[in-house]
């Protein structure tokens, strides 16, 4: 998928938090801004398509940026900006877990188109994952549905679940 990731992992990061700002873990401006950073970030695994050194591409495509690993690093790279940052020490908690999130909600998306994640595991297993081919990464309609389903799910879901509250 392209612009389809920010809509998908939009509805799952704002289901996935929607107990800790129900049970006041987290404040409302929290819940939006882990939501809207783990969207925005969830396109980086597809910059492997865009590195290139000397006209060749640095990393192979769906290759090591879709992987645990990838996740685990950008989950420290959240962690460190949210330091830098100066966030809220609730928010540096949870930097961590956001860009792991976006790195595997991207994933996750990737599992129904064609081409394979090829180094999920890695290093420790060669294991390949996905090619379900029920839709192509590029088609338009699916993407256009996805994004757009997500940001309206999300809209309803802090709406009528977050603030349990009729639209005024
Ligand atoms: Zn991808």
């Amino acid at each position: 998928m392209s612009h389809g990731h920010f809509g998908l992992s939009m509805l799952i990061a704002s289901l996935i938090f929607i107990p800790f700002a129900k049970f006041g873990l987290i404040t409302l401006n929290e819940y939006t801004y882990v939501v809207v950073m783990i969207s925005a970030f969830s396109f980086a695994p597809d910059l492997d398509l865009y590195i290139e050194y000397g006209n060749k591409r640095v990393f192979e495509h769906r290759g090591i940026s879709h992987s645990i690993l990838c996740a685990i690093i950008a989950g420290i790279v959240a962690l460190v900006f949210g330091i830098y940052l100066k966030l809220s020490t609730t928010l540096i908690l949870f930097t961590f877990p956001c860009g792991f999130l976006a790195i595997m909600l991207h994933c996750l998306g990737d599992l129904p188109t064609h081409a394979k994640l090829r180094m999920f595991f890695y290093p420790f297993s060669k294991n390949e994952y996905g090619g379900l081919e029920m839709f192509y990464a590029n088609d338009k309609g699916v993407n256009e549905v996805f994004f757009i389903g997500g940001v309206i799910a999300f809209a309803l879901i802090y709406q009528f679940v977050i603030l349990g509250a009729p639209i005024v």
